[in-house]
């Protein structure tokens, strides 16, 4: 698992624009390979070779200006409820305003790490004005300016000191977590497995339930199933659904190898989905999409299911070698076949291929189709190994690994996946100079 930090403040302080810096050097990689849309408020960063999940959650903040108040409340919450560490935001050109010391109180009471960061320091006299904010009684502080940079390296070298350390992903039991939108019939899904009524299931999203991760064995196969619609507390319900279950998808997507990503057929893949589907895909676990309450779908001809298809594939385009099945949680249609494809992605995702084989069968391939000369250069691509990370990641050894660009990048990736079977799997490559 990566661990959360959750950056929170009144608006204005320069929450994203610190965001965008910690993230920008990574998504410019990831960038490259992938080359979607992302969400502008959740990102990947690692400092000193410690890799953590970034949410600005201010960035989630909508309405007017009077709700403000009550939404950073409410950030707050989440970002205890769900982050390892918190930083609070702060602003030296302001000072400390009431909405600050709001927060501050809010957070004097949390047992998780927080972290005051006063921005805006961009010179030596603001790291004087800074003082004002001992008042807030959080103690210790951090000066920094977003904007140049100076004095971020302080605070994160703090903060990754007190992250937890990265499990060990392999040594646990495999997690399938079960993703998606409010109502989109997650619990159902788990009670039909599970067959019990444990869970609570309603109408009204956002009941309070209890969430546990259960142990399950089928088809001689032992994992932990997540469920991601528990453990809302009643003071939660009137709040904005869409914004909580984002936060609880961050966790449970960091927390499992598989994620079971379930929409309600009735109300299509929207955006929100689309952006779990890409949480899911940008923290390299295995996906498979399933089109829930097909029960409800009245003309089922085979044409509707190409239809879905082919919306699905679109929005997730180019990632689009991943499972999507048709299931229903009321009549327990396919749900098994769910699971059985959710082992063979994990499957897939700890496959190791042999650094022979893989030659053997890709040298060949790229003999024939050589990539494409580029300002006039010819890059000769040597061999090919597997890295050993828990998820596939491949390293093509060459003498111009820069000239190498996105199309022949997606062609080797689409061979590979030809002819190892990566469904449902993001694979990475990387070009390395030999
Ligand atoms: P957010 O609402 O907290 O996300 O704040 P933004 O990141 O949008 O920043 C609000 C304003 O403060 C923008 O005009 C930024 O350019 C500015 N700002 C952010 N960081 C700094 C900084 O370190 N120094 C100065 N002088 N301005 C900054
Ligand atoms: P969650 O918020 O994602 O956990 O969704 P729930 O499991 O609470 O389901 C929301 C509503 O959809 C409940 O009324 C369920 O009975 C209903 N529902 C869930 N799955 C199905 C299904 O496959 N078919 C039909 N017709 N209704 C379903």
């Amino acid at each position: 698992m990566g661990a959360i930090v959750a950056i929170v403040g009144r608006p204005n302080v320069g929450k994203s624009t610190f965001f965008n810096r910690l993230i920008q050097r990574r998504e410019a990689i990831v960038d490259a390979v992938s080359g979607v849309t992302r969400d502008r408020h959740y990102g990947k960063s690692d400092w000193n070779g410690k890799e953590f999940s970034l949410i600005d959650t201010g960035g989630y903040v909508l309405g007017s200006d009077d709700v403000f108040e009550q939404e950073i409340d409410r950030q707050v919450e989440l970002a205890i409820d769900e982050a390892d560490a918190i930083i609070f935001m702060v602003d030296v050109e302001t000072g400390v305003t009431g909405m600050d010391e709001d927060v501050a109180k809010l957070l004097r009471r949390v047992e998780k790490p927080v972290f005051l960061a006063i921005n805006k320091v961009d010179n030596a006299q603001r790291a004087e004005d800074a003082v004002e904010f001992y008042a807030l009684g959080l103690g210790e502080y951090y000066t920094l300016s977003s904007i140049n940079g100076s004095g971020t390296g302080e605070l994160l070298d703090a903060l990754v000191e007190v992250l937890p350390e990265k499990d060990d992903e392999e040594a646990d039991l495999p997690r399938f977590a079960v993703v998606g939108r409010p109502n989109a019939g997650k619990s159902s899904f788990i009670n039909a497995l599970i067959g019990e009524d444990r869970y609570i299931v309603t109408d009204i999203a956002g009941t309070t339930r209890d969430s546990i991760d259960t142990k399950y064995n089928r088809f001689g196969f032992e994992f932990n199933l997540v469920d991601t619609a528990g453990i809302r507390r009643k003071r939660k319900v009137k709040e904005d659904l869409e914004f909580y279950s984002v936060m609880r998808s961050v966790r449970a997507i960091e927390h499992s190898d598989v994620c079971l990503l379930l929409f309600d057929a009735t109300r299509g893949f929207d955006g929100q989905v689309e952006n779990i589907f890409w949480l899911a895909q940008r923290n390299n676990k295995g996906v498979v999409i399933l089109v829930n309450k097909w029960d409800l779908v009245e003309d089922k001809e085979t044409n509707t299911v190409k239809q879905y298809t082919k919306q699905i594939k679109k929005a997730i385009e180019p990632f689009v070698d991943v499972p999507i099945i048709f299931i229903s949680a009321l009549t327990k249609q396919r749900i098994y076949k769910a699971i059985e494809t959710a082992v063979d992605v994990y499957k897939n995702r700890s496959k190791k291929i042999k650094t022979r084989q893989l030659n053997d069968v890709m040298l060949p391939i790229i003999e024939r189709t050589p990539p494409p000369a580029y300002k006039d250069k010819y890059v000769k691509i040597k061999f090919i190994t597997q890295l050993p990370t828990p998820y596939p990641q491949f390293a093509f050894f060459c003498n111009l690994p820069q000239y190498i660009r996105d199309p022949y990048r997606r062609f080797l990736e689409n061979k590979l996946r030809e002819n190892f079977d990566f469904t449902g799997v993001p694979v990475s490559i990387f070009m390395r100079k030999k």
